[in-house]
């Protein structure tokens, strides 16, 4: 590593102790980008990355409520406003017993590059609580939505701050969310984007990410001269992404084998039983075991890591960060895998990432592979600010011609700065660069 950087990275480590993820997510994006540095001094001279380090404001908040039986419980709740640079903040909200301020900051820090590839207008941000979905009533989840927006009304708006959904938060919270918004301001406006298609949603925007990475991975395969036809997967998680991932998968050739929740995963070597898995993970919000009442000859085993050992062709971890680690990219490369996109964020520790490149693994950084979703939620705000809905197959198109260019900007980022074959660098440097030239001509704001 360059002095610089080196220096940075050590400046930002004092600035932010006990953020293990943050930090992660900053040292690789610093190193991508000591070519960038060193080929452009003004990057230096204006303090460009120091500037984009530092969030332009974080909120942390009291969210009270009182459950069924009357007792009152309190959560934390955060909002990163990360980077405005290229339009309103915009981030999901992530609802996790494991969220923290270092959790949120390194999705809202990745989420400012990933929605500049996307080249919509719009800026970084993320938010959630360390409340936990799981095991509460519809009625329990609406108390804690509506007392998590009581506070966080007054920060985001249609042209400052759209938030969204991620982990733990689907349709139902959006809903909750978005209800308590309009009762506090009296405004219907695309404040929020993952609506029901009955008040503002968009179609295709359930799909987007799972359906984005898949056509990411498929510009990587046709690099490596193949497609998805007869290709064994191995998809992580069996929420969201998971599930739309895997339906594009199925519907393009690829056999899709395994899947898991935080609990296991499942193996059916004859091909995944998709709406079993949406009955289940959709509708009745179980457990992935289930899956074995309906399939008796898949296997299901208990612990998600696991996963990785099962040879496979293509591997999609769709679950959550750093849940494939050196050790599982290096049975996965020794099984003989040609190519592995993100579609969780930052799933892959530094090691697994590295171990990949070495081995001429195809590899797919989130923040390339999975922006599908926030740039179908960018024309969820396009379709709102025009009071139009677009059909299905307009939005699908519009996503898959963005995917398209993510995969272009990256893939020639890496050619341009010597880094050929590296689609981590190649997409950090393309975002960073898209945001940093905005931010110059903005001054020092
Ligand atoms: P969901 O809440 O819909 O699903 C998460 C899934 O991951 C669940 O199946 C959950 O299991 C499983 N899971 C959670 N922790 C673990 C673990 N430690 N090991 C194995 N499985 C685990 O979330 P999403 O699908 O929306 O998000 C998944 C990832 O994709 C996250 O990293 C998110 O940030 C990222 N992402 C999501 C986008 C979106 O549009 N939704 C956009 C871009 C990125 P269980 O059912 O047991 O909880």
């Amino acid at each position: 590593m360059s002095s610089f950087v080196d220096s940075l990275l050590a400046q930002v480590t004092a600035r932010n102790p006990a953020e293990p993820e943050f930090l992660q997510a900053v040292k690789e994006v610093l190193e991508s980008l000591e070519p960038v540095v060193q080929k452009r001094p003004e990057i230096t001279k204006l303090k460009l990355i120091e500037r984009i380090v530092e969030p332009e404001r974080q909120l942390m908040f009291r969210v009270p409520w009182i459950d069924d039986l009357g007792v009152i419980q309190i959560n934390r709740g955060f909002r990163v406003q990360f980077n405005s640079a290229l339009g309103p903040y915009k981030g999901g909200l992530r609802l996790h017993p494991s969220v923290n301020l270092g959790i949120i900051k390194f999705l809202g820090f990745e989420q400012i590059f990933k929605n500049a590839l996307t080249t919509t207008p719009i800026g970084g941000g993320k938010g959630g609580s360390d409340f936990d979905p799981k095991g509460k009533s519809d009625n329990e989840v609406m108390k804690f939505c509506q007392s998590f927006m009581s506070e966080l009304f007054r920060h985001i708006g249609p042209d400052t701050d759209v938030p969204a959904g991620d982990i733990g938060v689907g349709g139902r919270e959006i809903g909750y969310l978005y209800g308590q918004y309009k009762k506090l301001t009296n405004f219907f406006t695309g404040v929020l984007t993952g609506k029901g298609l009955g008040y503002g949603g968009s179609l295709a925007r359930t799909e987007a990410t799972g359906y984005g990475l898949v056509y990411f991975t498929t510009r990587m395969l046709e690099d490596r001269k193949t497609d998805w036809k007869g290709k064994k997967v191995v998809i992580s998680g069996s929420g969201n992404v998971a599930i739309y991932a895997t339906q594009k998968v199925q519907s393009l050739g690829g056999k899709v084998i395994a899947l898991s929740d935080s609990n296991g995963y499942i193996l059916d070597e004859e091909g995944i039983d998709l709406k079993t898995i949406q009955r289940i993970k959709e509708v009745e919000r179980g457990r992935i075991k289930e899956y074995l009442s309906v399939r008796p000859k898949a296997v299901y085993t208990e612990g998600c890591s696991g996963i990785w050992t099962i040879p496979c062709d293509v591997a999609l971890p769709c679950a959550t960060q750093n849940e494939l680690d050196g050790k599982a990219a290096a049975i996965l490369i020794k099984n003989g895998v040609i190519a592995v996109a993100e579609g969780a964020n930052m799933p892959s520790t530094p090691e697994a990432v590295s171990q990949f490149l070495a081995a001429k693994v195809s590899f797919g950084p989130a923040k390339a592979a999975n922006a599908g979703g926030v740039a179908t939620s960018a024309l969820e705000m396009s379709q709102n600010s025009m009071r139009l809905s677009w059909s299905f197959d307009e939005v699908d198109s519009k996503l898959h011609g963005i995917m398209d260019n993510i995969y272009t900007q990256a893939k020639n980022a890496s050619e341009a700065y010597g880094l050929s074959g590296n689609l981590v660098a190649g997409a950090n440097i393309a975002g960073f660069l898209r945001v940093a030239e905005a931010m110059i001509a903005q001054g020092v704001v």
